[in-house]
């Protein structure tokens, strides 16, 4: 019986947080075929049931979808706070951190963390991003440049399935797009005129991003596949440590605290 439980739960591998990059580890690993646990700090999100604002128009919101600033306090700086989304925003003593310079701190404490949240906006970094910290003189060097990243932007965008354009262009590398939205007249008629100012020099392309296409887009791990072997997702428990022995298995266990 002891064994059984042991058995039910051993894992061959453990990841931390259900955001976007958990949540893309945790798709690897059970596609590999590893029994995969996922702990989460925040709650259960539930698809469509738990997205209480997704079918609202907005005349729908008290304010059309802006919060008045009173109804900000108390909830960080971050600018992203809308009607819409005031349900995923933390009480700023449930994201503590210390602001030594002006700085915005976002958290999304819930299955799915940030990527409930995000703008969708899905370019590739060209060479020019990734020397800007040595260029600028901002920060250290990238370890790494575009050509090492290039076939990985191609397998998540493989999957994932963004719309978008190819406008061959160094500094936005062209990426495996699904077609773009169209440019309305106003748009059409500015990138005509940008190009007769200003040649080669300055565009207007379409921003590629992770919505509407033919193919479904699945950035998250908790829309079900029915390729991945066994997943298990436990919520509302804040990974706190791995408590390490030397071999055969590195990891022995994690300590944890219930919220
Ligand atoms: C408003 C907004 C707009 C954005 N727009 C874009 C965009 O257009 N394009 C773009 O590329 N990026 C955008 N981003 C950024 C992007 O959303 C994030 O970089 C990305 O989602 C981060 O994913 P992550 O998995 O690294 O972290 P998170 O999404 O923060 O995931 C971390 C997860 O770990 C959990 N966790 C944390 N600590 C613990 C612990 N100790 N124990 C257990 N669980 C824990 C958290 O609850 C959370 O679920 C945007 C972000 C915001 C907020």
């Amino acid at each position: 019986m002891l064994q059984d439980s042991k058995a039910k739960r051993t894992y061959d591998a453990i990841v931390i947080g259900s955001g976007a990059s958990g949540g893309w580890a945790a798709k690897e690993l059970t596609e590999k075929g590893l029994k995969t646990l996922v702990l989460e700090r925040g709650r259960m999100v539930r698809h469509i049931e738990d997205y209480p604002t997704a079918s609202k128009a907005p005349w729908e919101f008290e304010f059309r979808g802006a919060v008045p600033i009173e109804k900000r306090s108390g909830l960080g700086a971050a600018n992203w706070k809308r009607e819409e989304t005031m349900h995923w925003a933390l009480a700023e003593d449930e994201q503590p951190y210390i602001e030594e310079k002006p700085f915005r701190w976002f958290r999304g404490y819930h299955v799915g963390g940030k990527s409930l949240l995000w703008a969708r906006g899905t370019q590739r970094w060209s060479d020019f991003d990734f020397e800007g910290p040595a260029r600028d003189g901002y920060a250290v060097d990238w370890p790494i440049r575009y050509k090492d990243m290039e076939p990985w932007y191609s397998y998540v965008e493989t999957f994932v399935g963004f719309a978008g354009s190819r406008d061959g262009l160094d500094v936005l590398p062209d990426q495996i797009v699904q077609r773009g939205f169209e440019l309305s007249c106003v748009e059409q008629y500015y990138k005509e005129k940008l190009k007769e100012m200003y040649g080669s020099e300055r565009h207007l392309v379409q921003g590629r991003c992770a919505h509407i296409s033919p193919i479904p887009s699945r950035f998250t791990w908790t829309r079900e596949d029915p390729n991945a072997s066994v997943k298990t997702c436990a919520t509302e428990v804040v990974f706190m440590e791995v408590i390490f022995r030397p071999m055969p298995l590195p990891c022995l266990g994690l300590k944890r605290r219930v919220t």
